[in-house]
């Protein structure tokens, strides 16, 4: 047996076999060989075995996000398919004498070239589908089947970091649990982890990753961030008697299902879940949450490889929505930028990408992408209580920038006989301290601020949230967070907006009591920990 350590971002046991997730080999090596009729059949496998995934994925994503988002995987079938494509592979195997998984690397750069310089939007996009295809084809070609192919059989993720469009790209019912060698707790990766609701363990070092082999067996504690490889007997023992307790406490939070958010002396408080998907709603309802407090909707363009249309955007907004039956639910505009990244933005790369190029910075100075998303978000509102809030707010102009445009695309709605909610609440997120310092100035013009304590921790405390080696300097609990927060409710009380916290503190329950006195009115978590916050308002008595 070897024992591991790394931090544990989600409390949980699991046991099983270690799959080494392993990314795309960028660097495909050209080999010359003899037989190249054995790699143009080698090329047709992967390509076979492609399509058989390609269309379990599809089926998955019909399921999770509809018919409309999951049609790029149709597409990606039928390019995996197309003449041009594939006479390229097999003429550069030919003429040249190489090995398949080089003849395809070339072809995907010549064709994403190609897309790339067109003019046509639509079709330079299709530069990151190419390139999706190919390295699928690539690793089906070197024996690193992509997870979401592997067997039925659940086993526990390990790998040096995940980003987080790894993570959503993952087969959910197939992992037990993840553990990464690098990695920070604060990450999205993690945060998609405690959505998960598996145990997750980041930071286990680089020893961790030499030294464990796929298929290996491993127990994984993500209370104690400890990772046992080839557990013994009685470490095995005990950490059934765990998962057996860890089982039976969950089972106890269960009998709080259907009771009220409420203090011992009576305060209402709004316990609401944050997700990141349509597919997430069954967890949302399964754990009786009052509302969705956070819907992280660049997860809907993460998942794709072009920028969602607004169609597309409407009838995800749309379900979730219907699916709440009239509870409120607060949709983020995209966030996207810093470590959440997608190929078809095209964002350059960045010295300091956390204060950069992102969120409502990325939506105002490409008004047509803000725009398609607002129109989609407005439409939806016609099917439920739909509140919008904006991220990494700074100033003052830019909330009267983003009314403004919101003023905009009602007008258009109305002038097209387009139906909407005249009761859509707006809101911004407060996790930058400029947010928090001018709050009594941006609170007359909302209906809510939402806390998001992750980024306004990295950014108050000046600790990036991605760089594991400062962990030990980001205090969660730090009275220069704790004070924005309190400044932040006053303000917002003042003024008649309400306040909540989606950030992961909000799940901290050693810091409830201290949100509560603040006058904190709502709760958003992971859905898991819904029932958890829910015990913690019960236990909690404001007028002692
Ligand atoms: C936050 O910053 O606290 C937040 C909720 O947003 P995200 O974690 O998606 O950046
Ligand atoms: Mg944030």
């Amino acid at each position: 047996m070897k024992k591991y350590q790394g931090k544990g971002v989600y409390g949980a046991v699991a046991i099983g076999k270690i799959s080494l997730f392993k990314k795309p080999d960028a660097a495909v090596k050209r080999i010359h060989v003899v037989d190249t009729d054995n790699e143009k059949t080698r090329f047709e496998q992967a390509k076979t075995l492609a399509v058989q995934q390609l269309q379990e994925i599809y089926e998955k994503a019909l399921k999770e996000v509809g018919e409309t988002n999951a049609a790029i995987f149709e597409i990606h079938q039928m390019m995996l398919d197309d003449d041009d494509y594939n006479d390229s592979i097999n003429n550069i195997i030919d003429s040249q004498s190489v090995n398949a998984e080089y003849a395809v690397a070339v072809t995907a750069d010549n064709f994403a070239d190609m897309f790339s310089a067109m003019d046509d939007a639509y079709m330079k996009a299709r530069a990151a589908d190419v390139r999706d295809i190919s390295n699928r084809l690539i690793n089906n070609l070197s024996g690193n089947a992509l997870i979401e192919t592997g067997s039925d059989e659940k086993v526990i993720i390990c790998a040096s970091d995940l980003a987080p469009s790894e993570t959503v790209a993952l087969d959910k019912d197939k992992v037990l649990a993840f553990v990464t060698a690098h990695g920070s707790s604060n990450s999205h990766t993690a945060i998609l982890a405690r959505n998960m609701n598996i145990p997750a363990i980041i930071g286990a070092g680089d020893e961790f990753l030499n030294e464990i082999k796929d298929g290996g067996e491993a127990i994984v504690d993500g209370y104690t961030g400890e990772i046992f490889v080839d557990p013994d007997g009685e470490t095995r023992t005990m950490l059934l008697e765990k998962q057996r307790a860890d089982e039976e406490k969950k089972r106890l939070l269960q009998e709080l299902k259907g009771k009220e958010n409420i203090t011992a002396d009576g305060k209402k408080i709004n316990v609401y879940a944050n997700i990141g998907s349509v597919g997430d709603i069954g967890k949302v309802l399964a754990n009786d949450a009052g509302g969705i407090g956070l819907f992280r909707s660049e997860f809907l363009y993460l998942e794709n490889s072009d920028y969602p249309t607004e169609d597309q955007q409407f009838a995800a907004y749309k379900k979730v929505l219907e699916s709440m039956a009239g509870k409120k639910v607060v949709i983020r505009t995209l966030d996207i930028g810093a470590d959440k990244k997608c190929d078809y933005f095209n964002l350059k790369p960045e010295e300091n990408p956390a204060l950069g190029y992102r969120a409502i910075r990325i939506c105002l100075t490409r008004p047509e992408v803000f725009k398609t998303q607002l129109r989609a978000l407005y439409r939806a509102s016609a099917f439920g209580n739909l509140g919008i809030m904006f991220p990494m707010i700074t100033s003052v102009s830019e909330l009267e920038k983003i009314l403004a445009i919101c003023d905009e695309v009602k007008a258009e709605l109305k002038e097209q006989g387009v139906e909407f909610s005249d009761k859509v609440e707006l809101g911004i997120m407060i996790e930058t301290p400029a947010a928090a310092v001018i709050s009594d100035k941006l609170a007359p013009m909302v209906d809510f601020f939402s806390v998001g304590t992750n980024d306004l921790t990295q950014y108050t405390l000046a600790c990036d949230r991605q760089n594991p080696d400062i962990e030990q300097f980001v205090d969660t609990h730090h009275e220069a967070v704790l004070r924005l927060i309190e400044m932040s409710a006053e303000n917002a009380h003042k003024h008649g907006a309400w306040i909540g916290i989606c950030g992961e503190l909000a799940a901290d329950t050693t810091l409830t009591e201290t949100f509560l006195r603040m006058g904190i009115d709502e709760l958003s978590v992971s859905p898991t920990f819904v029932l958890k916050v829910r015990g913690a308002v019960r236990s909690i008595d404001l007028s002692k």
